[in-house]
């Protein structure tokens, strides 16, 4: 269990010297036992106080890193069961299955798709991130040349070597130079040698277990010999054995601390299914619960866009709302007759609001006030999109330097305070918009500064 800041503050020097950039040594040592502050910014604490603290203060599912620089992907590091109590950490990773014995087309055209499927939603990118390299037939010299081919072509991806053979992985992890791999493929037959590689590349290692106990047994043994980084695979048993799975080992790791099970998963979802549609279904009850690392033995947009989705929603924090920064966003190149709309900053409507009226091709001036990113009506009861502070907002951002008109366009639903925020900006005529952002278009057509 993780230590409390007072056990914490006994382990440190109690010199509040400030030096760790917290007010006292009782200040930092809350912070460490929140998890907000890392124990090595006190130079003064001993090794083994160090060592003590790091361990108790980790989360339950270790963090694994991959790749390198730009490129670092981190998976696992949770800390809780279920969203609300906090947060989930890091986004299921999402990747496409390559095969050594593929045909250079194929090859191509995946990498191609790999490249091309990206999107932006309310400002957050959805990107697949990793490329898995299945080894068929065991060709050493393939699998280089595979890693090579798709380092060279796609350098952002995170890739996961995939083989039982400790030099057909060695090989692919050579091409690999700093870009960290998952080298999945230990069992209890080649654990040794793999926790070998493991050691002289750094690189983590990916457990391909029969089962849920066998994956326990072979992490405790790579645990034992040294190894800490490691992505459990449980095996193909069945769709519902999996699911069981992924639930048996969150909740062993988060309420037990029961170590072997302290890592992120890695899942499969094609070998449970021949059918594409139904891969992408597992994939989707998977990214809720609870799997680190999905790959997928193909992308097709019109599947993996939701799962993205999903997996934005899943991931994004509960207590912090997405938002935009408040100010005047210039849309479709407005000039001093143009219209000016305001709405509040909850990141989902300034993209409906903001993509309707790019949509329309009318110049506009859209003002976004800060409403802590509470949706519209939302912030209005909250006495945060009121006529008193959308009008000290329109006063102080500097849009009657822009426009030449006083024409306010607010949102349909706060046609209720027109007459009070006439008051507060007695400059302004306050005009009633539509309701709902997909009315915007035909509004701003019609509209006219005089
Ligand atoms: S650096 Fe260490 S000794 Fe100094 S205030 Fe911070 S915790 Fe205390």
């Amino acid at each position: 269990m993780g230590l409390t800041g007072i056990q914490i503050l006994g382990m440190l020097p109690k010199k509040n010297c400030k030096e760790c950039g917290f007010p006292t040594c009782l200040a930092f040592a809350m912070k460490v036992a929140a998890g907000q502050a890392d124990i090595a910014a006190c130079p003064y604490v001993s090794e083994e106080a160090k060592e003590k603290i790091s361990e108790a203060s980790a989360p339950p599912i270790r963090t694994i890193k991959l790749g390198s620089g730009d490129h670092t992907l981190a998976v696992g590091g949770e800390t809780v069961l279920f969203r609300h109590e906090k947060r989930f950490e890091h986004p299921t990773a999402i990747g496409l299955l390559l095969r050594t014995d593929m045909a250079e087309d194929e090859i191509s055209e995946r990498l191609a798709k790999f490249k091309k499927l990206r999107w932006e939603r309310v400002g957050v990118k959805l990107e697949p991130e990793v490329i898995a390299i299945e080894d068929v037939g065991g060709d050493a010299q393939k699998m280089a040349d595979l890693v090579k081919k798709v380092r060279e072509e796609v350098p952002e991806a995170v890739l996961v070597l995939m083989s039982e053979k400790k030099d057909v992985l060695a090989a692919g992890a050579q091409e690999c130079g700093e870009h960290k791999a998952l080298l999945y493929g230990v069992t209890l037959e080649n654990l040794k040698d793999m926790a070998e590689l493991a050691k002289e590349t750094g690189f983590p290692l990916g457990v391909k277990a029969d089962s849920l106990g066998e994956a326990a047994r072979i992490s405790e043994e790579l645990i034992k010999a040294g190894i800490k980084d490691i992505v459990l695979d449980t095996g193909p048993r069945g769709l519902r054995e999996l699911y069981e799975d992924q639930v048996i080992m969150r909740r062993a790791a988060i309420k037990k601390r029961f170590k072997p099970f302290g890592f992120p998963s890695i899942t499969f979802p094609f070998r449970f299914t021949e059918n594409l549609v139904t891969e992408y279904m597992i994939a989707s009850v998977l990214v809720a619960k609870y799997a680190g690392m999905i790959v997928l033995s193909d992308f097709r947009a019109d599947l993996l866009y939701p799962l993205m989705v999903e997996r934005m929603n899943i991931f994004t924090d509960p207590q912090r709302p997405l938002v935009v920064e408040e100010g005047i966003y210039p849309l479709n190149g407005p000039d001093e007759n143009s219209p000016v709309c305001i709405t509040c900053n909850f990141a989902l409507t300034y993209f409906i609001v903001s993509g309707e009226i790019e949509g329309s091709r009318v110049p506009t001036w859209l003002l976004i006030k800060d409403t802590e990113g509470l949706s519209v009506l939302t912030a209005w009861a909250a006495g945060k999109f009121g006529a008193d502070t959308i009008a000290e907002f329109v006063k102080k951002c500097g849009i009657a330097d822009k426009v030449k008109h006083r024409k306010l366009i607010i949102p349909g639903y706060l046609a209720g305070i027109k007459g009070e925020l006439e008051e507060e900006l007695p400059d302004w005529e306050i005009v009633i918009g539509p309701r709902e952002a997909s009315g915007l278009p035909p509004f701003l057509k019609e509209w006219k500064a005089a």
